[in-house]
Formats: structure tokens, sequence, C-alpha cells
């Protein structure tokens, strides 16, 4: 098989670059190791920025975010059970749109499958080739066969865990890498949410997130030590510590219910510079991992892609400089989102070390979020998104 751009793995970054390149008419092919309904049913990401909404209707699939998405305004941050708001829009005439991960993805898939894009899943033992070369190739075994694709270009779309960043020789990648030590415990439930906004919540027993992901379906956080597992912590349990740590009005009108997902993500910030290599470019979590507090990952995948769909289209073009841009472009963006996710992350939690001095530093820059009109705007800035 030949096509102009391999692209290895089929999650949002795969499925949106391969939908935008469609439609600029640049051929691609998605390699995918899991089966598609393994990877609809990811709970993961559920805050975008307006930049990757506005990426997304550009790429034909926001018909549905548009009409289910909910869009915030702002968001309440706490600390002491004490809770006030930020508002995004009055600081930067920008929104937030709250879509859940697997709702995007799902859309991405419908809009490949309608326009009859190729992607193969369950794609085992995918390798990269020639990468350095002009001429990369990528080779994978499914159902028995071994397969080849030639291309013009691979696109590693597949996450922090996948093979396209170790294709890049240790002498020429540079990692970067911050592993915190919490994890957040989150349950998604069948429960109206606490707020019409998300609550940020900082306490001395540790943080806590109310997220939603529709109006009947809530998705709740509490940071806990990285030794925990699921196992210790029954539905009761974790109310109970989720009620102990947020503002007491949202506590007393708390709607619970059974979990219908539980789960605990280890914290980390990872960056793996150079983002393109001879022939293979490094898009999202390939290349990248934020710690969640910012509601960054989903979307610097996007921006990645937005970056990587404009030098690519240019370099088709004629434009044979465009594609050089790109690392340094994208990296660009990558650590200012970094930078606002370990500050908002440092600021939110309880780490184990932490003395009292440390977290009356952390409740006094809360105290100046919520009193300066300059640190709020800062906060809305990155919140909602630096443009791309
Ligand atoms: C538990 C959790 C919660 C999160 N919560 C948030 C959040 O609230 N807000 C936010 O913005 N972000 C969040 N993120 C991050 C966000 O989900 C990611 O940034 C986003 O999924 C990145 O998309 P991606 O396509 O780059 O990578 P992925 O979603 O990881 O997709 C990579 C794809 O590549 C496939 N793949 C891997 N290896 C191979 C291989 N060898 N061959 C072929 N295919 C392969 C994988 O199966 C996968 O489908 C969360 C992540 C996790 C894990």
């Amino acid at each position: 098989m030949r096509t102009q751009v391999c692209i290895i793995g089929g999650g949002p970054s795969g499925l949106l670059l391969s939908q935008l390149l469609h439609r600029s008419g640049i051929d691609t092919v998605v390699l995918e190791q899991r089966s598609r309904d393994y990877v609809l049913s990811r709970i993961r990401a559920g805050v975008l920025e307006w930049g990757t909404v506005e990426t997304l209707r550009a790429a034909g699939v926001g018909a549905r975010m548009d009409a289910e998405g909910l869009p915030h305004d702002g968001t309440y941050l706490s600390a002491r059970n004490r809770g006030f708001r930020i508002d995004y829009f009055a600081q930067t005439g920008k929104r937030v749109m709250v879509y859940g991960q697997t709702e995007v993805t799902a859309d991405l898939y419908a809009a490949r499958d309608a326009m009859g894009g190729v992607i193969i899943d369950e794609a085992q033992g995918v390798t990269l080739h020639d990468v350095e070369t002009g001429a990369p190739y990528v080779t994978y075994h499914k159902d028995g066969t071994e397969h080849r694709i030639d291309c013009d270009f691979i696109a590693g779309c597949d996450g922090f865990h996948g093979v396209s960043r170790p294709t890049i020789p240790d002498t020429i990648r540079r990692d970067f890498e911050r592993v915190y030590p919490f994890g957040w415990l989150g349950i998604l439930s069948e429960t109206a949410p606490a707020s019409h906004e998300l609550i940020y919540a900082n306490h001395e027993r540790g943080f806590a997130l109310c997220s939603m992901r529709n109006p009947e379906l809530s998705r709740y956080y509490i940071q806990v030590p990285l030794d925990h597992t699921t196992d210790q912590w029954s539905d009761a349990a974790f109310w109970d510590e989720l009620r102990r740590r947020i503002p007491e009005d949202t506590a007393e009108t708390l709607e619970m219910g059974p979990s219908v997902e539980k789960s605990i993500a280890p914290l980390r910030s990872f960056v793996s510079e150079p983002m393109r290599w001879g022939h293979l470019f490094l898009v999202g979590d390939a290349a990248h991992i934020v710690p969640p507090t910012g509601a960054k990952g989903l979307n610097l995948a996007a921006s990645d892609v937005h970056y990587l769909h404009e030098a690519l289209t240019q370099h088709y073009a004629g434009d044979a400089g465009a594609i050089n841009l790109y690392s340094d472009r994208a990296l660009a963006r990558v650590w200012s989102a970094m930078r606002f996710s370990w500050w908002f992350t440092t600021v939110m939690h309880r780490f184990p070390d932490q003395s009292e001095y440390d977290q009356r530093m952390q409740e006094s820059e809360l105290q100046y979020l919520e009193t300066s009109q300059a640190a709020q705007a800062s906060l809305a800035e990155q919140y909602v998104g630096l443009p791309f």
C-alpha cells in the first residue's frame, strides 16, 4: 500500500490529523493497535479550549459538539472549603467547551468513515523504517499477515507508550520529565453535576475537582497517594472524601450515586524534543504529557495537529521549507501549556513534604487570584488557551 502520510495511532491526534489532511486533498492511512470499541470507551479529557473547538469545526466535526457541548464562561476555585469564581469570558472574551474526549473521538470516526478514510484497527507490531530518508515505510501484522505501507511522511500520533518516539535515536532526542508524588482518583457517576461550572478545590487533605460530561453525567476527582488502588476506595469512601474537600455549600447539596467508572491516573509532566526527525513528526501525547490540572493534554494534541496540517499542506503546495518549522512552533506552545499546568498543579495540590508555610503560600496565591483582576486575567488567558 502507498499513501502520502502514514499516521500511527487512532486516538484524537491521529483521527483529527487524518480528517484535516483528507479535506486538504492529502491522502492518509491510520494504523491503530486497539479495536475501535476499546478506543471509544476510554474516558479521558473533557474540557476543550476555544481554539480546539474552532479546529474541530474546521475539520467538519463540530455539529454535535455545538448542539450537545456545554460552553462554560468561567470556573470556581476554592480554598478552605470556600469558593470564588473566575470569569473567563469577562477576562478574555473566550469560553471553553465541556465535551468529552469519547464524543470527540466518536465524531471523528464517523466523519472518517463518511469520507471513506482508511483506518486499520488491531494493527500489531507496527514498526517504522528508514524514517531519516525520503522513502520511509511502516510495517505491521494483521490477521497473521505482514503488511507494508510506503509513504512520504509518518505522523507519530501513538500516545506516550507508542513506538514512534523511541524510533528517534537517543543521540538526537532529549526528554524532560517531572513525576508528581500523587495521582488522581476519578469516578464517573450518572448524577447531576455539583455545579454548572467546574470547581477546582485546594484543601489540606488534598486537591479535588468537580467536573462533568453532560447535565446527567458527572466526573469527580480527588488527589490520592501514588500507591493507592481503586479497590481501596469504595464509592461511599470516595463521596465522603470529596465532600470534605469542596466548598461547604456544594458538599451539602451534592448528588451522589454509584460510580460507573473508577480509575487512578498518575500525574506527570513530560516533553520530548525535537518533535520532528527526518520524515517523522511526533504529535500529541507521543511527544508530551501534562498533568490534567490545566486540562491541556487533548488541547495540545489539537494545536500540534493544527501546526502539522498547516506545514504539510504548504509542503504539498510547493513550500519545501514549511515542514522545518513544525517542531519549533509546536514546542513553543507546548512549553507554555507545560508551565501553566505545572503552576496550577503546584498551587492546588497537597505535596507529601508540604509544610504549614507551603500551605499558607498556596492559600495566599489563591487569595491573590480572588482579589486581583490581573491574576484572574492571566489564569483565564491560559485556561481558555493561548492562540495558535
Ligand atoms: C486518565 C486520563 C485522563 C485525562 N484527562 C484529561 C483531561 O481532563 N483534560 C485533557 O485535556 N487531557 C486529559 N488527558 C490527556 C488526553 O486524554 C490526551 O492528551 C489525549 O488523549 C492525547 O491524544 P493522542 O491522540 O495524542 O494520544 P492517545 O489518546 O493516547 O492516542 C494514541 C493512540 O495510539 C494508539 N497506539 C499506541 N501505540 C500504538 C502502536 N504501537 N501502534 C498503533 N497504535 C498505537 C493507542 O491505542 C491510542 O489509540 C487524560 C489522559 C488520561 C490517560
